[in-house]
């Protein structure tokens, strides 16, 4: 079976056939680093990285681009509100950013080019969209035109009058068309700004795309991946500008979107009070971002997903039980994980069915629960992990995620780096998370510190066993469980514990 994919630009699902078949190329949208990023903001990351492991599998080599915008409006009211450098916020922010999201073990990009680290080559694409009449200047703007490129419209499906009506921006009066969009606005001395042969001033958002995606992936590449919610005006907007500079070329062959996310059942926000980041997600999980990850797998990338706290308990829950079948096979070797992955690699072929490719996992671990021989659990153990791999999953010691011992420790050494000082400004919501994440932290030490009282208690039921005082073990068990300590009984007698 080949890997097919819905392609947004067709509207239907579709044979993927890169242009080379040695190298496969992919750009994401990255963040905006204006804030901590949601769950919301959780969800492309967490698809296309799967997406991305998936064409590691199939193809020899892959490049992976996720760019971060680190300068935006966005970014300049925030500094603003909060009283900080933008460079400081914006160095913050990435910081935090890269932390969450190594909670939810997504693997780097091979490249993650900065907005501001690629003005020059913005500066290019917009010479060259001048000299060929694609682009004007007005009122120390340069704009692109929208009715010089005849195609716009091609991937949101939606013609002209719908697009107007329903980008509801404000026409300013130097635009010749209510369409046109901006590819260069002009800074005041206290914005960022760089200089131009239009006047001091700082790119538009849609352009930064097009210009790093051509730069690491060349003029035509394979995918180009996102949140719905990008595919007008963003999306749009970057195929008028890719295509009107190197015309006679595709700027992208197959775009993929992941649908959008609610959390119970509402559009999240902060006014709402159901507006939750990346950082409590992983909070929420007691620190098991697998959980989060299965959790948002859980719904096909095409669907509207929603999150919620029962959701993600029940994907803990389940990993929990995917790794004690790993724990309890732990005696079996394990080969490469060349192994054949037992369906789940076939599901995720199909427009990434995660959610089959899921239910295939427990499967394949509930059949290496039964299993009886050595050679079927070192089979079924393989695929497990190979699997698992693909997915993000079971990559970690059993025991030590059935103990709980997933520290935070890395993620505390960012944090102090992103947040220097107690005399650093900082908002409201940053003293919460840094006391959150410390919390955490303690909590965490406290529990690990206790394995040796566990063992201890656990050596007294087996005493009280074995003089058939049946209450006295009943009653250690029952005080540990209420301390969130499961035990588990061994056909030899022995007797293992893992946290609830
Ligand atoms: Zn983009």
């Amino acid at each position: 079976m080949n890997l097919h994919i819905y392609n947004t630009l067709e509207g239907q699902k579709v044979p993927f056939e890169p242009l080379d078949k040695a190298h496969v190329r992919m750009y994401v949208c990255g963040p905006t680093v204006y804030d901590r990023a949601h769950i919301g903001n959780a969800r492309p990351i967490i698809v296309f990285d799967v997406l991305y492991r998936l064409l590691r599998r199939l193809y020899p080599r892959v490049t992976y681009v996720r760019n971060i915008t680190d300068v935006d409006d966005k970014i300049i009211k925030a500094a603003e509100e909060c009283g900080e450098e933008i460079g400081t916020l914006t160095e913050r922010m990435i910081n935090c950013f890269h932390e969450d999201i190594r909670g939810l073990d997504v693997l780097p990009p091979d490249e993650e080019p900065r907005a501001t680290e690629h003005i020059e080559e913005m500066k290019k694409l917009i010479e060259k969209l001048l000299a060929t009449n694609h682009a004007y200047r007005a009122d120390g703007h340069v704009l692109f035109h929208v009715p010089s490129y005849p195609d716009y419209g091609k991937l949101s499906h939606r013609d002209r009058e719908e697009m107007i009506a329903g980008a509801r921006v404000e026409v300013a009066s130097y635009k010749k068309d209510p369409a046109d969009f901006v590819l260069w606005k002009p800074s005041t001395p206290d914005l960022p700004g760089w200089e131009s042969p239009w006047g001091r001033g700082r790119p538009g958002w849609h352009l930064e795309c097009s210009a790093m995606s051509q730069r690491y992936l060349g003029e035509t590449f394979d995918i180009h991946g996102g949140g719905l919610d990008l595919v007008f005006p963003h999306h749009e907007n970057e195929i008028a500008q890719s295509e009107c500079a190197y015309p006679g070329k595709p700027f992208v062959r197959y775009w993929i979107h992941n649908g959008y996310l609610t959390v119970d059942g509402e559009k999240m926000s902060k006014s709402l009070g159901n507006f939750i980041t990346i950082r409590e997600a992983l909070d929420q999980a007691r620190g098991k971002g697998e959980a989060v990850r299965f959790n948002m797998l859980g719904t096909h990338y095409r669907q509207p997903a929603d999150w919620t706290d029962a959701g993600l308990q029940g994907a803990i829950h389940i990993m929990d039980r995917l790794y004690i079948a790993l724990r309890d096979a732990e005696d079996v070797e394990s080969l490469s994980s060349s192994a054949s992955p037992n369906g789940v690699l076939e599901a995720l072929m199909d427009d990434l069915n995660t959610p089959l490719a899921l239910r295939r996992l427990q499967r394949i671990a509930s059949q290496l629960n039964k299993a009886n021989s050595v050679d079927r659990k070192r089979e079924l153990k393989n695929a497990l992990l190979s699997s698992g791999e693909l997915l993000g999953l079971l990559q970690k010691e059993p025991d030590d995620w059935l103990k709980g011992k997933i520290t935070y420790e890395v993620e505390m050494e960012a944090v102090a780096a992103a947040t220097p000082g107690l005399g650093a400004r900082k908002t409201e919501q940053e003293e919460e998370i840094t006391l959150g994440i410390k919390f955490a932290l303690e909590m965490d030490a406290e529990l690990i510190r206790g394995e040796p009282w566990i063992n201890q208690k656990i050596a007294k039921r087996i005493e009280a066993r074995k003089r058939k005082d049946f209450a006295a073990a009943d009653a250690i068990r029952d005080e540990l469980a209420e301390k969130g300590i499961i035990l588990e009984d061994r056909p030899d007698g022995t007797t293992d514990w893992r946290r609830a």
